[in-house]
């Protein structure tokens, strides 16, 4: 199976607000709430793949129990670690209107040493049972930036490849650990590599300079103009087809899922970022995060074209 690890998992509440205005009251006329966090979206999209997948990290209060009751009502396994406090509630605040999309994101709980170590014992025993396990997202407060790093050991030892999808010093210090694939998208390796990376050519050094440190897959999104892919020493381009986003929120996660899916089938390289770089639109052309449809997929994959860069 394919585990995805969720340290920060959330509920994703989104408020459709008419003519939404600071300091006023305003009346939702919609509502939607949802388990959310990048490696629970990695988990959804898996799951709609077909794929075998089990959703595990911190929960916390009641937010946790939405979380895990809202997993079990769509049919996702999980196995999370329950922690004191309360689970964090990301607020979007969707004005049609105005065509504004406010964000309000609640920090989550603070992690103890003794959560800690639960956790790593609950990775190492998922990790067993799993081909692939994904760590997606920031760090809640009170884990060290080594945490992904150790995590990745952890899996790696416990025999399932490692996939990073994390920004800043969590990022950084997790390729110590070499995982399989990271994802970054073109702000995170600039942070990453603290350079500036002006052009595609500059990115394609970005890539190359990450695989000779030993990282297999370095996948690159770059939204709408698709990704810069890095497989095995060679760069790609992805070319995606223009589409007609709704909510490309989520894209990078539906993409890693993609991607996981494509290399538990033994495809190539070349199709393993095509596949991935196609869920990451067909996400992009639903209103939930994380969501997308087999139809889509395909439609989409035949019309993305990979080359050598
Ligand atoms: P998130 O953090 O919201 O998950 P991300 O920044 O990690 O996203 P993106 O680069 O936005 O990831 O998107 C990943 C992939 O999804 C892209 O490589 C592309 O294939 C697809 N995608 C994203 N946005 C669009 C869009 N507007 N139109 C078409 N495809 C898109």
């Amino acid at each position: 199976m394919i585990t995805t690890v969720t340290l920060n998992a959330a509920i994703d509440k989104t408020y459709s607000v008419k003519s939404f205005e600071m300091d006023r009251v305003s009346r939702v006329t919609d509502m939607i709430a949802v388990p959310g966090g990048k490696g629970i979206n990695v988990a959804r999209v898996a799951r709609l793949l077909g794929e075998p997948v089990t959703a595990a990290g911190f929960v916390a209060g009641f937010n946790g129990q939405f979380i895990r009751s809202g997993l079990d009502t769509e049919g996702i396994s999980h196995d999370f670690t329950e922690v004191p406090g309360e689970s964090r509630l990301c607020l979007t605040v969707l004005d049609a209107d105005n065509g504004t999309q406010t964000e309000l994101l609640e920090p989550g709980p603070v992690i103890a040493e003794n959560s800690l170590l639960t956790l790593k014992e609950k990775v190492k025993e998922l990790a067993g049972r799993s081909t692939h396990v994904c760590f997606s997202g920031s760090l809640p407060l009170g884990c060290p930036p080594s945490l992904y790093a150790e995590l990745i050991t952890l899996a790696r030892e416990a025999g399932a490849e490692a996939v990073l999808d994390a920004s800043g010093d969590a990022l950084a210090a997790g390729l110590e650990a070499m995982p399989l694939l990271i994802k970054p998208n073109e702000h995170e390796i600039v942070r990453l590599l603290g350079r500036p990376a002006s052009s595609d050519d500059d990115l394609a050094a970005c890539i190359r300079e990450l695989m000779q440190r030993g990282i297999r897959h370095v996948v690159v999104s770059l939204g709408a103009r698709g990704a810069l892919a890095g497989s095995s020493g060679r760069v790609r381009r992805v070319a995606i087809p223009a589409i007609r986003a709704v909510n490309p929120v989520g894209s990078g996660d539906a993409m890693v899922a993609g991607m996981v899916t494509a290399l538990r089938q033994g495809r190539s390289d070349a199709d393993v970022v095509r596949f991935g770089a196609a869920c990451g639109s067909a996400n992009a052309l639903q209103k939930q995060a994380g969501v997308v449809t087999d139809e889509d997929v395909e439609r989409i994959f035949r019309d993305i074209t990979v080359t050598d860069y």
